[in-house]
């Protein structure tokens, strides 16, 4: 295929994905243990720490330096009322720079910045938002002048293990993804892909059992035990033992700000189109692989929604609960271990 070698990537013009809906209602889930929070720079662990002592410092489990949580998994200074006392007293602008970010990234292409969205945020996946804006965003995504930072630069698609495509090449072929995974067709028919390849020295057998395993009393690990209960009633037939619903107070608080439904394929939808459009994929595999991994997660997803929705959760609820698990599954080392075993068929 014809290269792009010597295009050099860029943050402007800056590019929202069509259709991609967003806007921070303070659900109050981002400021919590559901990830690391930071890392900091050094600067930053300063500022926090004149504000308060005990706030951040150097973290081993991420062998970086973070915010410091309190007993309740939430940051130190997220307030009872979910807000941030940093960016109530101080504003947007003193807070570090992960703070401003999440969910938003940005990956820099040969042809703009594209701004893409995390969806472990309910603000993210449940409710009526309007349409990303470039300019909204902007502030968000910029360092303290009006510089937009890059999360990743992606010159060339790995199309397939033989194949790279210039990013002309790659756009048509994306779009039609991107529109066919907003309409009513089945998600998986869209990827065509099959889910739970073989996996290298492996087996999603041993994977179910290390995820359950991980329950290590935070949300997370219930997350995780979810993930591991739903491979292992999928591809071994175990009876199916749920655990308890993790970060359920948040998701109360964005069902009750979101009176209308959506179905859960919107959700799903949503969040596939955003995978694909961010390119975090192509950093490390093609985009055969991607499908195969996308395939995997959302078969699990589909099992997890179905019995939350038996159990009498509202459909795009159910959904956003689920994209909640799979997302940070997903980014864990434990799914990119899984993931570097996959040998697409
Ligand atoms: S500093 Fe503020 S925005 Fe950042 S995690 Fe803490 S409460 Fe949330």
């Amino acid at each position: 295929m014809a290269g792009n070698k010597k295009k050099k990537t860029k943050v402007r013009p800056l590019l929202p994905r069509p259709g991609a809906r967003y806007t921070c209602f303070g659900d109050g889930l981002c400021c919590t243990d559901i990830h690391g929070i930071g890392p900091l720079t050094k600067k930053e662990v300063g500022e926090m720490r004149r504000i308060y002592r005990g706030s951040a410092g150097w973290n081993d489990d991420h062998d970086d330096y973070m915010l410091n949580t309190a007993a309740d998994g939430g940051c130190v200074f997220l307030m009872s009322d979910q807000r941030c006392s940093v960016h109530a007293q101080l504003g947007p602008e003193a807070k570090p720079d992960g703070c401003r970010r999440f969910p938003l990234g940005l990956a820099a292409t040969p042809l703009g910045g594209r701004i893409t969205t995390d969806h472990r945020c309910p603000c993210r996946t449940m409710g009526d938002r309007p349409e990303i804006r470039p300019e909204d965003v902007e502030p968000s995504i910029s360092d303290g002048g009006s510089r937009p930072i890059a999360d990743r630069r992606i010159k060339k698609i790995p199309f397939t293990a033989r194949e790279e495509l210039s990013f002309s090449e790659w756009e048509p072929i994306e779009a039609k993804y991107l529109n066919r995974l907003q309409s009513r067709e089945p998600l998986l028919k869209i990827l065509d892909a099959k889910a739970f390849p073989a996996l290298r020295g492996s087996s999603w057998e041993k994977q179910a059992q290390e995820f359950i395993d991980a329950r290590d009393g935070t949300q997370f690990g219930v997350a995780m035990a979810w993930v591991g209960d739903s491979i292992g009633s999928l591809r071994n037939g175990r009876s199916p033992r749920p655990p308890g619903r993790p970060w359920v107070a948040a998701f109360d608080r964005a069902q009750a700000r979101s009176p209308k439904a959506r179905t859960s394929r919107a959700v799903f939808g949503d969040w596939v189109a955003d995978e694909v459009w961010s390119l975090k994929w192509a950093e490390d595999y093609d985009f055969a692989l991607a499908r195969t991994e996308l395939a995997t997660r959302l078969t699990i997803a589909e099992d997890i929604c179905g019995r939350l929705r038996d159990s009498g959760a509202r459909a795009d609820r159910a959904a956003a609960e689920v994209v909640m698990m799979l997302e940070i599954v997903g980014e864990s080392d434990f799914w990119t271990e899984v993931k570097d075993c996959m040998r697409p068929s």
